[in-house]
């Protein structure tokens, strides 16, 4: 905590759902503890210092739910948005979603019960509906599915769900990039999930700091068991931080 608060510039980034908000019965009733949100805007206001907030959630719905003002930044969509440039779907990315989406429609027709599901930079084909109703059907449809051209952008192909995407960042990308805009010479994240591994693995720790919520295996150097301990370490990190840049 006090190599943290003297490092010249520290950037202070963390996940939202499970580690700033417990998770709620609907997506758009989580709240975070204030006291994490006030401890995250004084950490942006405090000299040499950036705080940002980075979720799986595209940016407009993390802002919606996320109730912090500027300076404090955002990244959304795992990474691929940016609160500090409008969001960037080139024509080639635009011209693949609208391929894959062509092409996941006409297997829904193919095989009645598949789904698609949109968002900002992928398009999934969902079959967990299709396989309870006909199992046969369904293991054609991923066949069928798998047989879809990624043309060089990623694709993942998990458990009756194939996803295509347009981009390739990472929440790991996403904190490299900030690093990097900053100038930040220490980075602490925090977060819960498996996709925050991401992020944890391009930290160097120490001067970095990764912060993992809850239980599972982690690159994290640093577990707190709970959303309430997670607010407790930003509370007592922006006091650390405002305190030795009073100092200075
Ligand atoms: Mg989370």
């Amino acid at each position: 905590m006090a190599a943290l608060a003297d490092t010249p510039h520290l950037a202070v980034v963390t996940d939202f759902d499970g580690t700033l908000a417990p998770f709620a019965a609907s997506i758009y009733e989580a709240e975070a503890d204030p006291r994490a949100l006030e401890a995250l805007t004084a950490l942006s206001t405090t000299a040499d210092t950036t705080a940002a907030v980075l979720s799986g959630r595209h940016l407009e719905g993390l802002r919606r739910v996320c109730p912090v003002q500027e300076p404090v930044v955002f990244g959304g969509s795992h990474g691929a948005e940016s609160s500090w440039q409008s969001t960037a779907l080139s024509p080639q990315m635009q011209a693949h979603l609208d391929a894959k989406e062509a092409e996941i429609r006409k297997l829904m027709e193919r095989f009645p019960g598949a789904e698609i599901e949109i968002k900002p930079f992928q398009r999934v084909l969902h079959l967990r509906k299709l396989e309870l109703k006909d199992p046969d059907a369904a293991k054609a449809a991923y066949q069928a599915g798998l047989q879809l051209d990624p043309a060089g952008f990623p694709r993942t192909a998990g458990k009756s769900v194939i996803e295509f995407s347009a981009t390739t960042a990472s929440k790991g990308s996403w904190i490299e990039l900030l690093r990097e805009r900053v100038d930040a010479t220490a980075v602490v994240f925090l977060g819960d999930d498996v996709t925050d591994e991401s992020g944890f693995r391009v930290l160097v720790q120490p001067p970095d700091l990764g912060v993992k919520i809850g239980e599972g295996e982690t690159a994290a150097r640093l577990r707190l068991a709970d959303t309430a301990a997670a607010t407790q370490f930003l509370v007592a990190l922006a006091h650390a931080r405002a305190t030795a840049r009073a100092e200075r």
